[in-house]
């Protein structure tokens, strides 16, 4: 019964296709020019945090819109759309700028990671790399702290023309991750044939893993892969504490999901960073299990 409900649940989510949920919406790519000028996308950030040693150590840039009338919309619902008008590797542009901006008075020694979500069309504009040495250098800016999240399911079967910039990309010292790791179809060629420093398993194999043999294996295999690999493991979409101690159980390096943090404007971040150290003690998180 628990397994026919979960398999509904998936299917219904499929059906929502971002196509449908734009119509609802009825959002053109007329406005999202008009947002990006009047500067309605703002950046959201994620926590990630280690499962060894609890210390927060990088953040995920989620882009939002917030529209005047219909408010907060999800990337879900308009980065096809940019993605289709190819204004994605402006907004693209502008989330870095707002990141760098957001961070750039803040310890260096301190400061969390950086990820940035790429697109198809970001990895082959021939001026995204100088585009980003720029914008980094100019703000004094080390290309380690930013890493850049590629979906596999994202890219084209044709890795020819984006291993080029990836390898100019890894050159300069930025960090390359694999995300939604698992849902694309090539998933172990491109382990193969692009330099990954970080492999971010998918959230639909994390959450409520421990209740689902077949998922568990699934994900410790991942990490196992990751490993051996020299990557960084991160489990997305981890929900509630079942979820933390069967990732730190599996061995995966980071965590990152709704147990953790949700997605959060830029101020609250130093409040959200106070309240997670004392969870760690109240709530023992870095016990080993029994
Ligand atoms: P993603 O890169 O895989 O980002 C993770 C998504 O999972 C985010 O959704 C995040 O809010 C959500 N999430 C995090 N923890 C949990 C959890 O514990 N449970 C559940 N159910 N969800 C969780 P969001 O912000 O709606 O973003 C959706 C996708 O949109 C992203 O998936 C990414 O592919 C894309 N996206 C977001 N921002 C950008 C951007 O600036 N540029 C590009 N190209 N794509 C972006
Ligand atoms: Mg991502
Ligand atoms: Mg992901
Ligand atoms: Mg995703």
């Amino acid at each position: 019964n628990h397994q026919l409900a979960r398999t509904q649940k998936r299917f219904l989510h499929h059906l929502q296709s971002s196509h449908q949920r734009r119509q609802a919406l009825k959002l053109d790519s007329r406005q999202l020019v008009m947002a990006l000028h009047h500067r309605e996308l703002t950046n959201f950030y994620q926590p990630k945090v280690s499962l060894r040693t609890g210390l927060w150590l990088g953040v995920e840039c989620l882009v939002r819109w917030q529209h005047p009338e219909l408010g907060m919309i999800s990337p879900k619902q308009f980065v096809p759309l940019a993605e289709e008008s190819n204004l994605i590797t402006d907004i693209t542009r502008q989330v870095i700028k707002q990141s760098i901006e957001d961070f750039h008075d803040w310890d260096p020694e301190q400061m969390p990671k950086i990820s940035i979500n790429l697109s198809m069309q970001d990895l082959t504009d021939v001026n995204f790399s100088d585009f980003l040495i720029q914008t980094t250098q100019m703000q004094h800016f080390s290309p380690r702290q930013i890493t850049f999240e590629i979906t596999e399911s994202r890219l084209a079967k044709d890795l020819a023309p984006v291993l080029d910039i990836l390898a100019r990309l890894r050159l300069h010292r930025f960090k390359l991750s694999i995300d939604d790791f698992g849902t694309g179809h090539s998933s172990l060629l491109q382990l193969r044939d692009l330099p990954f420093d970080e492999l971010k398993i998918d959230q639909g194999f994390v959450h409520d893993a421990h209740n689902e043999h077949r998922m568990n294996a699934i994900v410790k295999a991942s990490i196992a892969l990751a490993k051996h690999l020299e990557m960084e493991s991160v489990a997305e979409g981890v929900e509630t504490i079942e979820d933390w101690r069967n990732m730190q159980t599996l061995g995966a390096d980071i965590a990152q999901g709704y147990f953790i943090a949700k997605p959060m404007p830029f101020a609250e971040l130093e409040n959200w960073h106070q309240q997670w150290r004392q969870r760690i003690q109240q709530e023992n998180l870095l016990t080993p299990l029994i």
